[in-house]
Order: structure tokens, then C-alpha cells, then sequence
């Protein structure tokens, strides 16, 4: 990111807004905006295989691994707003198994980023699978979005739900069930 352009742009906008960059309070916002911003997108620059960093081990289990309620913090694609919530992943290895921080990591590579909630579980899914082979995945995210809390209908209360089911947690309905109940949904 080329931060110097991002604080001119910054500058630009709050005077589009109707302010006055020079005044005391917003001095060094430009430089504080782009520093966030850079923090907030930072997922643009990692990829799966630096994240996981080769924190895969080999396991004779077969049983359901659940981490829950990994905290994630993201910004809508449509108005730059954030969204925040949970998020529970759960898989049945084939042999191998993931570094228990990573699960957590993968779903923070793909929140600092533009993103809408579906294609955010998507890609958490598809991460977990493509790097495990593992029998099935399942991740479910429930989020708050500023961008309908804040402005639009502004319906502070509702809880967006989303679940992508890979394996045999979408062809075996009793593991699925049993994901499900585990993750208390
Ligand atoms: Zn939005």
C-alpha cells in the first residue's frame, strides 16, 4: 500500500466531507486512516501457505475437530463498513491435522479484506480443505453488520448467519447434524 497517496486521499475526502484537514483535531488523522486501513486489509498480503507456515502434523484420529467462536473482524465489500462475529470451524481429518492457532489465522487472512459474509465462509471452507484433504469441513459464521446497523434500515439486532458444509459434513447428514449441535446451532 502506498501509504503517502492513501493520507492524500484521506486529506481530500474530509474536506469532500466538509472539513477542514488543517485544524488541530484531524492533523495527523490522513496518517492514523492509512496506518488503520493498512492494519485492517492486511490479509491482501498473506497467503496460506506463509499462515499456516507448515504447522500441519500427522494424527491416526478421525474424530470431529471444533474450534468456536474465533472472534472476526472484516469490512463489507458494498460500504467499506466493518462487520464483525464469530466464527466455528469444524473437521474430520484423513491423517492430517492443523496447528490449533491456524484455524484461527486462516479465518483472519480472509476477514482483513473486502469481503460480503458468503464468500468469507466460502473461502474459510475451501482453505481448511485444500490444505488437510480431510474427510469434511464446516464453517458457520453468525455476523453483525455496521452497514445495516448504522445507516440503511438500521436494524441494530439482527444476527447474520452463514455455513459452507464440505465432504461429509454436506454428504453425511449426521455429521452434519452432529457439527451443527456442536457448534450450538
Ligand atoms: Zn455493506
Amino acid at each position: 500500500m502506498n501509504k503517502e497517496r492513501v493520507q492524500q486521499l484521506i486529506e481530500e475526502l474530509l474536506v469532500e466531507l466538509g472539513e477542514d484537514p488543517k485544524r488541530e483535531g484531524l492533523l495527523k488523522t490522513p496518517e492514523r486512516v492509512a496506518k488503520s486501513w493498512e492494519y485492517l486489509t492486511r490479509g491482501y498480503h498473506q497467503n496460506l501457505e506463509n499462515v499456516i507456515n507448515g504447522a500441519i502434523f500427522e494424527s491416526e484420529s478421525n474424530n470431529m475437530v471444533i474450534v468456536k467462536d474465533i472472534e472476526v473482524y472484516s469490512l463489507c465489500e458494498h460500504h467499506m463498513l466493518p462487520f464483525y462475529g464469530k466464527c466455528h470451524i469444524g473437521y474430520i481429518s484423513r491423517g492430517k491435522v492443523l496447528g490449533v492457532s491456524k484455524l484461527a489465522r486462516i479465518a483472519d487472512m480472509f476477514s482483513r479484506r473486502l469481503q460480503i459474509q458468503e464468500r468469507l465462509n466460502d473461502q474459510i471452507a475451501r482453505a481448511v480443505m485444500d490444505t488437510l484433504a480431510p474427510e469434511g469441513v464446516g464453517v458457520v459464521m453468525e455476523c453483525k453488520h455496521m452497514c445495516m446497523m448504522m445507516r440503511g434500515v438500521g436494524k441494530q439486532n439482527s444476527l447474520m448467519t452463514t455455513s459452507s458444509v464440505l465432504g461429509s459434513f454436506h454428504d453425511d447428514e449426521a455429521t452434519r447434524t452432529e457439527f451443527l449441535r456442536l457448534v450450538g446451532m
